[in-house]
């Protein structure tokens, strides 16, 4: 079971317990909407690890393999140091997110800084905090990475990040490799920067090759196909510059399960393709075996988290549709107006009672948008019902906003029947922190 995790639509430990309620992490759901109040985004710590552990031991054939968890998903203090204590190291793509992991007390060593527009300080930011690898994504953030270490006197260990141009079977919105995409060098630009890395810009040193060809990816192909690529551009580069790249980033991208229609690959299938993928590439090309970094952020830490409503008002339209409101939506959730995302979803309080309504569950934000699920089956909803949405651990809380100037949720922890507070639900204080209202106006 544990293998399998990124595909089961539930966190591992959810269980009913006697009095027909649903439990996560021996914790009641009633119980801890009680104490905590809703939203809440419940992280379970069994399944977390678990995902972890199945990413550890799916590659334990390949001895050069690092994981770097892509924070993007989830990025909180005590997710990083899970992630941190189960061996993972960690893909940042800001300074919140690099300020957030170092905090943490992470090896900087563990660290890649990713994206298409870093700033001027956070490139400072990230030499000074000596960080692992840069992944450099176009010429102006080679010149401009360069300078800085020049100016601070070190070095910089890169990767480029490359588009492939593999086209992969997702939304729109979050497929990243195929060719017109704005993320890193095209396949034709690569030699360009690899001369001007030898021979102009000798602050950087190149260590290897970086490309992600999207997100929620079904097809393991589509890791075969990119390997093959970047292990001809090792090839060829060295071919051409003689120098031996002893490093490829795969990205991230390993799809879960958010409905009984999605079907990803395991961890363990993926893992063997990529590893088959990479043994055989290098062996035909002669070429030693690079060490591989994978970049995983949804797999991860999706299935660990839901996140529990209350049930308030309900609208049958004449003729139409039963909308039942919660006390959350698309400012905690924002997927399903973004990209259609589909989502599973259970009553926390009525866990064995018969599924024979049909209703779509709305939001509580002010846009006709605001649904989180579409014409599902529930028992019947009353006031006051506890509604579990699975699968909520990825670009759930990293998305949310404060939309209609509501509050962010809090998180909590749970294992083995225990709860903590990981983040906590924001004030009305903290709503209007950084309001000014300049003098002249008082
Ligand atoms: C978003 C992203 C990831 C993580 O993708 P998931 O689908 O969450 O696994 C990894 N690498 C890069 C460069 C990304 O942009």
């Amino acid at each position: 079971m544990k293998d399998n995790i990124n595909q089961l639509i539930k966190p591992i430990t959810t269980t009913v317990n006697s009095i027909g309620h649903l439990e996560i992490g021996g914790c009641d759901l009633v119980e801890l909407a009680k104490e905590y109040k809703t939203p809440l985004y419940v992280i379970d710590e069994a399944t977390l690890r678990g995902v972890c552990k199945s990413y550890r031991e799916a590659f334990s054939d390949y001895e050069h393999v690092k994981f770097l968890y892509a924070s993007k998903a989830l990025c909180t203090s005590a997710i990083t140091k899970i992630l941190d204590d189960e061996e993972f190291g960690f893909d940042v793509v800001s300074d919140g997110e690099l300020y957030t992991v170092y905090r943490t007390g992470v090896d900087m060593k563990k660290i890649l800084f990713n994206g298409n527009n870093k700033s001027v300080d956070e490139l400072k930011m990230a030499i000074d905090l000596e960080i692992g690898r840069i992944s450099v994504d176009n010429f102006l953030e080679l010149a401009t990475l360069d300078k800085i270490a020049d100016l601070k006197k070190k070095k910089v260990d890169i990767l480029l990040r490359i588009t492939p141009g593999i086209e992969c079977h997702t939304h729109e919105y979050i497929q990243t490799g195929h060719l017109d995409s704005k993320f890193g060098f095209d396949m034709m630009q690569i030699d360009m920067a690899v001369d001007l890395i030898q021979n102009q810009y000798k602050n950087l040193n190149l260590k290897g090759l970086h490309a992600h060809t999207g997100s929620q990816i079904f097809e393991t192909k589509v890791y075969c196909d990119e390997i093959e690529i970047l292990i001809n551009e090792l090839v060829r580069i060295k071919k051409k510059f003689n120098i031996e790249l002893k490093e490829i980033n795969i990205g991230g991208g390993l799809g879960v399960r958010y409905t009984i229609h999605d079907n990803p690959p395991s961890v363990h299938d993926i893992a063997a393709s990529i590893i088959n993928s990479v043994k055989t590439h290098c062996e035909e090309l002669n070429y030693p075996y690079p060490l591989i970094y994978l970049e995983p952020g949804r797999s991860i830490i999706s299935t660990a988290g839901t996140t529990l409503y209350t049930v308030g008002s309900k609208k049958q339209v004449p003729n139409g549709r039963k909308y039942v409101s919660v006390d959350g939506g698309m400012a905690d959730n924002p997927r399903p107006s973004l990209y259609q995302a589909e989502y599973t979803a259970q009553v926390a309080n009525k866990a064995n009672k018969d599924k024979n309504e049909k209703v779509t569950i709305a939001g509580r934000y002010c846009e006709s948008g605001d649904i989180l699920l579409n014409e599902i089956k529930m028992p019947k909803l009353e006031a006051g019902d506890i509604l579990c949405v699975y699968n909520t651990g990825a670009y759930n809380y990293s998305m949310s906003s404060n939309y209609n100037r509501t509050s962010k949720p809090a998180m909590v922890l749970v294992n083995s029947g225990q709860s903590d507070i990981i983040v906590n639900r924001e004030t009305l204080e903290d709503i209007i922190r950084n309001d000014v209202i300049p003098s002249r106006l008082r």
